[in-house]
């Protein structure tokens, strides 16, 4: 649960991390797209000032006492020409137009701001403007202010800004959910191996536990009777020698999982006649077997060389032979078949003995299950031994699994690429 909480901690942190990005990038980038659409959008507009600035310039010839510009140099029905004293009054007011006329004091005007062009807000309306100075025939010098209507453009501006404004925020919404599901499908396995571990440690540990209880148990009652004989003590000893057994197969076990996980398995392959491998591992099993009253069939038909690692391959023979004789009873049948199917190698190995569970049949290469604890511990296993097995044929790119053998009994199937 607490790791649970520390990767909810760190997802939540990815997240305003990544809104904070996504924001910055997005803005930068929508600025950029707005930017250069404004200047699309008003460049004609500008141009047009420009221009009629530039015809202005050529072509002026003003009367003075006119005090309004000539209507040849009305150049361009969109601009309004604007002709302004030294001090900033409107010389040319009655040919303005009536709203101008009416409005004339709220035209921003800056005489120190030449031939640049900016923007300007008349009574709720947008304009682009641009001034300029000359001076008359009589050497007074005169301001011009040439302004333009930019309301259309400026309203498909404030369209595309809203547009531009819901894309930012639906992308880096979008975005930042993506991430989040993308960081949290990448830490799932992350997650999973980490309770895995976590797991595998606590059972590990519970595992070594019991035998170390015992051990110590033993040496603390061989300690109050330092006067007996060994032969007397005979059983406890035993006993202890059996957990120090146990012990060293389990952390034998354990290092082979641990070793996997660090995937420092080496694999020395060679090529082996395996039917000729499983008889020769098969042969004290077969005696062992005879003693408990169990039979051990070979059905060897592979008789094919086939690329394995030998030790690696024994190991698993020897895992499902070891089962094999722990779940069977007095007449049971073990039988061992080797064959080739769609040109794979298939190692099968059937009981008849006590079986498995349904529950168990999903369960049984998992690290540490046990169908039975009280029955395994009996027999000394810790549930290691298929994962180790399953291990073994990952490890050569082949697979194994467990089935129930009828009437009653558990089949292993095991498949090698060749
Ligand atoms: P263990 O060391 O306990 O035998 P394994 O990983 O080899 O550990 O097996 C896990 C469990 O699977 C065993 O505890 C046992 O319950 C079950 N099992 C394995 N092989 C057989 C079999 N041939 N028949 C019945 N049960 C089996």
């Amino acid at each position: 649960m607490n790791e649970e909480k520390i990767v909810k901690k760190q997802l939540l942190k990815n997240m305003l991390l990544n809104l904070i990005f996504f924001t910055v990038i997005f803005t930068i980038f929508g600025s950029v797209i707005f930017n250069s659409l404004k200047n699309y959008i008003y460049k004609s507009a500008n141009e047009e000032l420009i221009m009629s600035l530039d015809k202005l310039s050529k072509n002026y010839d003003f009367p003075l006492e006119r005090k309004e510009l000539a209507p040849r140099d009305i150049i361009n029905p969109r601009i309004i020409s604007i002709l302004r004293d030294i001090n900033g009054n409107i010389q040319n007011i009655n040919s303005l137009g009536q709203f101008y006329n009416s409005y004339s004091e709220f035209i921003k005007y800056d005489k120190t701001y030449l031939n640049k062009v900016y923007e300007l807000n008349i009574n709720g309306y947008y304009y682009m403007g641009l001034n300029s100075t000359f001076e008359n025939q009589n050497g007074e010098t005169l301001y011009t202010q040439l302004l333009i209507n930019i309301d259309s453009e400026k309203s498909i501006l404030d369209n595309y800004f809203i547009v531009i404004l819901w894309g930012i925020i639906i992308t880096v919404g979008l975005s930042v959910l993506a991430s989040y599901i993308l960081a949290k499908e990448t830490l799932k396995p992350i997650i999973e191996s980490w309770k895995s571990q976590t797991e595998f440690v606590q059972n590990a540990s519970h595992e070594l536990r019991t035998p170390l209880t015992i051990i110590k148990a033993k040496q603390e009652l061989l300690l109050k009777k330092p006067e007996s004989k060994i032969i007397e003590q005979s059983e406890n000893i035993t006993l202890t020698l059996n957990e120090v057994n146990r012990l060293t197969k389990l952390t034998k076990d354990l290092m082979a999982l641990a070793s996997a996980d660090m995937k420092e398995q080496k694999m020395i392959k060679e090529n082996i006649n395996i039917d000729d491998l499983i008889r020769e591992i098969t042969k004290p099993y077969i005696e062992f077997a005879s003693i408990q009253s169990k039979e051990i069939i070979l059905n060897l038909n592979y008789k094919n060389e086939i690329s394995i690692d030998r030790s690696k391959i024994s190991e698993l023979l020897v895992i499902l032979l070891d089962n094999a004789i722990k779940y069977t009873e007095k007449n049971d049948k073990i039988e061992v078949r080797t064959f080739s199917k769609d040109g794979k190698f298939i190692l099968e190995v059937y009981d008849t003995g006590i079986g498995i569970s349904d529950d168990g049949i999903k369960h049984i290469f998992d690290r540490f299950y046990r169908e039975d604890k009280a029955r395994s511990r009996e027999t000394g296993g810790s549930g290691l031994g298929l994962s180790i097995a399953n291990l073994i044929v990952t490890l050569h790119g082949g697979t194994i699994k467990a089935e129930h053998n009828t009437p009653k009994g558990t089949i292993f199937k095991v498949k090698l690429n060749k």
